[in-house]
């Protein structure tokens, strides 16, 4: 009984592995392809200030739309991009864009861009020299690109991480912990992290109402995050009850579908001349 079960569990996982490595290749050579056709596209999803509810910036989120109008996720498709390599020229091109962008959007207000950044792309040699050949290029200000990282980027190789972290802030980027809360860095390790602010990850915000020990863990984010002087942002804010306790908090800067979902440039710059219009106090 024991081997027959184990024998079906065992087909059972090399039709799987199979059928995802398939899918991978298969993904991977599309993806190239995108790549070739310039078809990768960049989103932008307000940031608001909880105070006053103001928007203060936007985060850069990467889209692929497939030839059917469908969009395959970052999720999905960065870890191949990160495995083939191809997240080079993908995360220069979402540099070079954001930045473009982000000299056109300060006709709208004293706007950050905030964009993601691949581990690849941060222990990489020539990081910092390549950030500032894209600033050149564009003419964007540093002090206006915040730098998001995940916890695991910098636990990677730590040392030669606040290395990096210390020479970016010499330039005046800015940078966030991404998806706080869901890794592993201890209090202690955060205090010593040159960073300016942390996005408590989604999920803490999805059950802050109701749930006791969601609503324990965010409030403690805050404080302690406020203590050690970093600026902390909410992310995935989808009710008004969670952007009220969030600010009740003392949670600064705010970003979720409540407020506004990540949306193509065009359509970011008619919601900032709307939304500046209705939200002015
Ligand atoms: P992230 O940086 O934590 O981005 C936030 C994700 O949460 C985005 O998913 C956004 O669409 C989603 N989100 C925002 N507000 C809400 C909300 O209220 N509810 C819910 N359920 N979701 C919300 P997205 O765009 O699918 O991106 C997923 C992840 O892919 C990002 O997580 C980031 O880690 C990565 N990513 C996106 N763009 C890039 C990029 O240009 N480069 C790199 N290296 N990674 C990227
Ligand atoms: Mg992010
Ligand atoms: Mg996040
Ligand atoms: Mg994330």
């Amino acid at each position: 009984q024991a081997k027959r079960q184990g024998r079906n569990h065992y087909q059972f996982y090399t039709a799987d592995i199979s059928e995802r490595f398939h899918s991978s290749v298969t993904l991977r050579n599309e993806l190239q392809h995108v790549l070739e056709q310039n078809a990768l596209q960049l989103f932008y999803q307000p940031i608001f200030s909880a105070h006053d509810r103001k928007v203060v910036g936007v985060e850069a989120l990467l889209r692929w739309q497939r030839e059917d109008g469908s969009y395959v996720s970052p999720a999905e498709f960065i870890p191949l991009a990160e495995a083939s390599g191809q997240i080079i020229p993908i995360s220069s091109w979402v540099l070079q864009q954001a930045c473009h962008d982000g000299v056109a959007l300060q006709a709208y207000g004293d706007l950050a861009v905030s964009v993601n950044l691949s581990a690849i792309q941060f222990h990489r040699a020539n990081f910092i020299e390549s950030m500032k050949h894209t600033l050149n290029l564009t003419g964007f200000d540093a002090s206006k690109l915040h730098l998001e990282l995940t916890e695991s980027i910098l636990l990677e190789d730590s040392r030669q991480a606040i290395r990096t972290l210390e020479a970016l802030r010499r330039q005046n980027f800015s940078i966030a912990i991404d998806d706080f809360g869901t890794g592993f860095s201890s209090l202690s390790y955060l205090k010593q992290l040159p960073v300016d602010s942390l996005k408590i990850d989604r999920s803490f915000i999805a059950d802050v109402i109701g749930g006791e020990h969601d609503a324990a863990i965010a409030s403690g984010i805050i404080s302690m995050a406020k203590r050690l002087k970093l600026q902390v942002v909410a992310e995935g804010v989808e009710t008004e009850e969670q952007a009220a306790f969030v600010e009740a908090a003392g949670c600064h800067l705010m970003q979720g579908f409540y407020f506004a979902k990540p949306m193509p440039y065009s359509e970011l710059v008619l919601f900032l001349e709307r939304y500046s219009k209705t939200n002015q106090a």
